[in-house]
């Protein structure tokens, strides 16, 4: 497993205990691009800045100095505490420990070597117990000259660093409690130390171990040959095929290995049979460049197409959850970076933008899990409510980014404005086939609307916009807010315009709107393969002049959008700002008398 797939200790898939062994394995140097795999400050990409923030501390850049300490290579990025060392920890995998350790100490530190290997790397991290052992070998401290002693400990990891620290208890919390149960010397530091040393940048980031005991997947293509060795599957004999017979039962080796027929090969430089390797590639190797390969699948001469990716590629909008933060994005980025520098790609960021989606909540707001009772089966929705009203609540019910939990409520208002929908549209069929009696195009011109035109087009432009900007909640909002006003004015829209807007809800409810189209307007092609409209130019909104009276006599005039008109709270609340209309009706009981459009009376008892 990577470190990337051990969750606690345990295997992410299946939640056994991880334990360490030493095998081969085969591993991609990542660490190589660790470096330009940090993201600047200002990069050239739009990736979220959780995204960019987390791969920078999973790399964990470091930098400090190579210092010796009698021939024992130590790494630190607090050389100027190094007075305060007051004893040196070697990793148990270090190559000197053996070498280090003195006679009456052996048994003790073999012991404790095999100790360690039992452990995993995160007890190995925390080390709780603070363990470790002396090997009865001292050191000299470069800046001080005195003498120090050499320890033995498991928090020290081999693959960070050099596989050695030197141990600062004045100013380091781990080292204070490990020398304070060991009973070490605490030494303090003028933290003004200035130590000879190679400087050198470390990096969390490890190199990723991509052989896997598993069936699906790539197979590794080498081939092992008894007198060459290690030889890569001649570039004409690639991609290597998986087997279909293997035998997946539990014997030790990998299912590869049980299919001999597949296994022996002749090796490809002397001819002597040999064996394929029989591990395969862990699965992010072949999501790192998919989406090269998905432009051109069949392409036979090279892993990707590399004209047709030129023209298609970059990525534009890359959408995914957070988990693939530390793992398939960071992989992704650093496949890109690699095919830059063969010259296979002219770019080394494969996706322009990154876009994460949030989590569903259960209706409790806890994350959903079984054992809390609180997971919401979309299955049982669809059921209930049809795949469209389950499909517009999940754009509508929180931005694409967000996380919150699930409502009931909302759906079921989801569910009723598609009723809605349904009912003004069959309404419409109505009213369209008495217009088609009168030979009529138009709806009937004395009911159009040129007030709900004018919101329509608004309508589309903000759907439209909001669309492209992956904002589906507003969209969803805005075409709700329109039916309230259709609603008012069932027949004010032209037969044009109310096709309009049943494209601009399709992507959102497919069916529902794919129903109306060919049942309500006999459309004989799918609203799918329709184009979407287009509003051009600045859409004019009519104005339009209100009298104000107070007990009938003329004291105001206020203007507003003729879409409001009809909103008799605004057209008083717009009233009531004219300080020649406030001040007649301050302290004083009032009605209101309102004819839309045409006067506003305020009438003092
Ligand atoms: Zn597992
Ligand atoms: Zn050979």
């Amino acid at each position: 497993l990577a470190n990337e797939n051990v969750v606690d200790g345990k295997c992410w898939r299946c939640d056994s205990q991880v334990i360490q062994k030493e095998v081969d394995q085969w591993f991609i140097k990542i660490t190589d691009y660790a470096n330009r795999l940090i993201w600047p400050e200002k990069p050239t990409v739009d990736w979220p800045i959780q995204v960019r923030v987390g791969q920078n501390n999973w790399i964990g850049k470091s930098e400090g100095l190579i210092i010796n300490f009698s021939g024992i290579e130590v790494f630190t990025t607090r050389s100027e505490t190094i007075d305060g060392a007051s004893f040196l920890v070697l990793s148990p995998e270090h190559p000197f420990v053996i070498k280090m350790t003195t006679n009456d100490n052996l048994n003790k530190v073999k012991k404790y070597l095999n100790q360690s290997t039992q452990k995993t790397e995160m007890e190995r991290k925390e080390n709780k117990e603070k363990t470790g052992v002396f090997t009865g070998s001292y050191v000299k401290n470069p800046v001080t000259g005195k003498k120090i002693p050499v320890w033995v400990a498991d928090y020290v990891l081999f693959g960070y660093g050099t596989g050695a620290i030197m141990a600062v208890p004045a100013e380091d919390e781990r080292d204070r409690k490990f020398a304070t149960k060991h009973n070490l010397p605490i030494i303090k530091t003028s933290l003004k130390a200035k130590p000879n040393g190679k400087k050198r940048s470390i990096y969390h980031l490890r190199d990723w171990s991509i052989s896997r005991q598993r069936y699906w997947g790539t197979p590794v293509p080498v081939i092992h040959c008894p007198s060459c060795g290690i030889i890569p599957v001649p570039e004409k004999d690639l991609p290597v095929k998986l087997p279909y017979e293997v035998d997946f039962t539990p014997h030790g080796k990998p299912p590869l290995a049980t299919n001999e027929k597949w296994l022996n090969v002749n090796c490809p430089k002397c001819g002597k049979p040999a064996k394929r390797d029989a591990e395969t590639l862990d699965t992010f190797f072949d999501s790192s460049w998919y989406f090269l390969r998905y432009v051109n699948p069949k392409y036979n001469n090279g892993p990707f197409d590399t004209r047709r990716v030129a023209k298609l590629t970059p990525v534009d909008v890359y959408f995914g959850g957070a988990e693939h933060t530390l793992g398939h994005t960071l992989y992704a980025r650093f496949f890109t970076k690699f095919f830059n520098d063969q010259k296979m790609l002219d770019y080394d960021e494969f996706a322009l933008k990154r876009v994460q989606h949030g989590v569903v909540l259960g209706p409790d707001g806890n994350k959903m899990s079984k054992s809390k009772g609180n997971v919401v089966n979309p299955d049982i929705q669809v059921k209930e409510y049809g795949s469209d009203t389950v499909r517009l609540y999940l754009c509508f019910m929180m931005p694409y980014e967000g996380t919150g939990p699930w409502s009931d409520q909302t759906i079921a208002g989801v569910n009723r404005f598609l009723t809605r929908i349904w009912e003004i549209y069959q309404n419409y069929f109505v009213i369209l086939r008495q217009a088609q009696d009168d030979k009529s195009v138009m709806v009937s011109s004395t009911n159009h609307d040129k007030n709900l035109e004018t919101k329509l087009k608004k309508t589309i432009k903000k759907v439209t916009e909001d669309i492209s900007n992956i904002k589906m909640n507003t969209a969803i909002a805005a075409m709700m807010e329109f039916l309230n006003d259709w609603e008012r004015n069932p027949q004010g829209l032209l037969i044009e315009s109310a096709k309009n807007f049943l494209q601009i809800l399709a992507p959102f409810a497919p069916f529902l709107t794919e129903e109306i189209w060919r049942s309500i307007f006999g459309e004989k092609t799918s609203i799918h393969l329709s184009s979407w409209p287009k509003v051009e130019g600045e859409i004019f909104e009519e104005k339009m002049t209100i009298p104000v009276q107070v007990n009938g006599r003329l004291r105001s005039t206020i203007w507003m959008s003729s879409e409001k008109i009809t909103n008799k709270k605004y057209v008083e609340e717009m009233a009531l700002k004219e300080e020649k209309v406030k001040k007649y009706l301050t302290g004083k009981d009032y009605k209101i008398v309102y004819v839309p459009g045409k006067i506003l009376n305020f009438v003092i008892n």
